[in-house]
């Protein structure tokens, strides 16, 4: 059984606060809340060890490579750990480890390339890539390993180290992996901390960190630009989304009803990605209900390490507090909970999953993101309409198209706003694929190439081609 690295014997023990399981909602273990001096003294180590770090990609890629093998190895004892404190069934949580140690590997074998420019006068520019020093990695409780994934293995692979905050609702698991990491990778390199805020604000305003990667809710990242604007720091913000999908008249209701319902609820509905809003024709409507309301009413519901669950509790309580408040708004707004609609009678932060209809399009369970195990299902009547409301508010981070005309589906996926649009599936990502946001759902842009570029800065040599 693995456990986290003991604290360094800091002069003062730092403070702890608990760490709660959301399937009983009661304190199982505590963590460090660590101080701001505590901060201080590992960004100075982060900077220090960059300096090795830095110099040797050859020996960076055989690390990320040791750090992808010894995440597969302590699989087991991850898996379990994220589990208990986030709530995800334990499938769940070996695909989220699965995908950070894939990563790891992807990034390894990824260098930035050196270009020549000549353009007819008698020097020619070559532009190399530098990393930027230690960076800020900030992430939330829905995927706290995958997250966090998604920042170091570009960050370290560009040359950079880094200093991990994990969500204080998931920081065990991330804990956990910090010294899994730290059996591969060179001390100091990538350091979880962990803490109550301000932690969160100190690190992203810190003088130390050149560059905030942040993942998010759109408050926090606007209040993370703000901290990092103190330093001139780059920023990275992945924020929330209300992704649409639009159904077009010509779908199967009974083919895509399994896949449509489980891109609305996988992680109890908890996907920055998640469909959060399902236009449908009106004159398929109520059919598109009924079936995603007989897979809603059937589901099974438990906690994440009872092997039967597909369906774990929702993460936190302040969160169900949101998801029991804007399903009954909407309620009270005229909606009708086709299944679900309550909490579960039983401990812990279970909600039961949710498919609302009669919902009227300016509900905040329409227009904000729910974040949680609840579907409102929209007719349309008109495509355009439906387009336009599917763009209609202020995210932008992904959206879908379903429909047996694959050519059509595409012209209509092209006329969304956002940053991916899926067609008959929903927040499938590849690894070497851009991920970016638009309208409030983020700024700058991570994965594949453009994820390593955007931790590195260009360096620029001139010189005569003759002497
Ligand atoms: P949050 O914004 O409350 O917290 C995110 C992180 O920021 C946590 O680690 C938190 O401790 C820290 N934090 C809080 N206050 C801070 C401050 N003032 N300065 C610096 N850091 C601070 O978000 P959450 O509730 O943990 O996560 C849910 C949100 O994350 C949703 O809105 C969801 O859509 C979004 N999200 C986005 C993506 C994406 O890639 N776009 C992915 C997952 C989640």
């Amino acid at each position: 059984m693995l456990a986290p690295e003991p604290d360094r014997a800091p002069a003062r023990r730092s403070a702890r606060f608990a760490v709660i399981d959301p399937a009983t909602g009661e304190a199982f273990d505590e963590a460090p809340d660590q101080r701001p001096d505590e901060l201080d003294a590992v960004v100075d180590r982060a900077h220090r060890a960059w300096h090795g770090w830095r110099a040797d990609p050859a020996a960076r890629t055989a690390a990320l490579r040791r750090a992808a093998d010894a995440v597969e190895r302590a699989g087991d004892d991850l898996a379990r750990s994220l589990t208990r404190e986030q709530g995800k069934p334990l499938a769940e949580a070996y695909a989220e480890i699965a995908r950070t140690a894939a990563r790891l590997r992807y990034f390894a074998d990824l260098a930035p390339r050196t270009r020549r420019i000549t353009d007819g006068r008698p020097v020619h520019s070559e532009i190399r890539w530098r990393p930027l020093g230690p960076v800020a990695a900030i992430v939330p409780w829905n995927f706290p390993l995958q997250l966090a994934a998604a920042k170091f293995a570009p960050a370290l692979a560009a040359g950079n180290t880094m200093v991990l905050k994990p969500s204080p609702h998931t920081p065990l698991a991330t804990r956990l992996l910090g010294s899994v990491l730290a059996t591969a990778l060179p001390k100091d390199v990538l350091t979880v901390v962990t803490g109550r805020e301000p932690l969160g604000a100190r690190l992203a305003s810190h003088p130390g960190i050149r560059h905030v990667t942040f993942t998010g809710s759109v408050p926090t990242g606007r209040a993370v630009a703000e901290a990092a604007a103190a330093s001139l720091a780059r920023v990275t913000l992945e924020l929330g989304g209300n992704d649409a999908a639009v159904l077009l008249d010509d779908i199967d209701v009974d083919r895509i009803a399994d896949r449509l319902f489980w891109a609305a609820f996988r992680n109890c509905g908890q996907v920055c990605m998640a469909v959060k809003r399902v236009y449908a024709p009106a004159r398929l409507h109520a059919e598109v209900v009924e079936a995603l309301a007989q897979r809603a009413k059937t589901v099974v519901v438990g906690a994440g390490t009872a092997p039967d669950t597909r369906l774990g509790p929702v993460n936190n309580a302040a969160q169900l507090a949101r998801v029991e408040q804007v399903t009954q708004q909407a309620r009270a707004d005229g909606a009708r909970a086709a299944a679900g609609g309550h909490r579960l009678d039983r401990p812990g932060y279970f909600f039961a999953p949710t498919i609302l209809t009669d919902v009227p399009p300016a509900s905040p369970v329409v227009t904000e993101e729910q974040f949680g195990p609840v579907l409102p299902v929209l007719p349309y009547r008109n495509l355009d309409e439906a387009v336009e409301a599917a763009n209609g508010t202020g995210f932008g981070l992904g959206g879908s198209v379903w429909g047996t005309d694959l050519d059509r589906a595409e012209a209509v996926a092209d006329r969304l706003e956002c940053g991916t649009a899926w067609i008959n599936h929903h927040a499938e990502l590849s690894l070497a694929q851009p991920f970016a946001g638009v309208k409030n759902s983020g700024v700058g842009v991570a994965g594949g190439p453009w994820g390593l570029y955007g931790n590195l800065r260009p360096f620029v040599v001139h010189r005569p081609r003759e002497a």
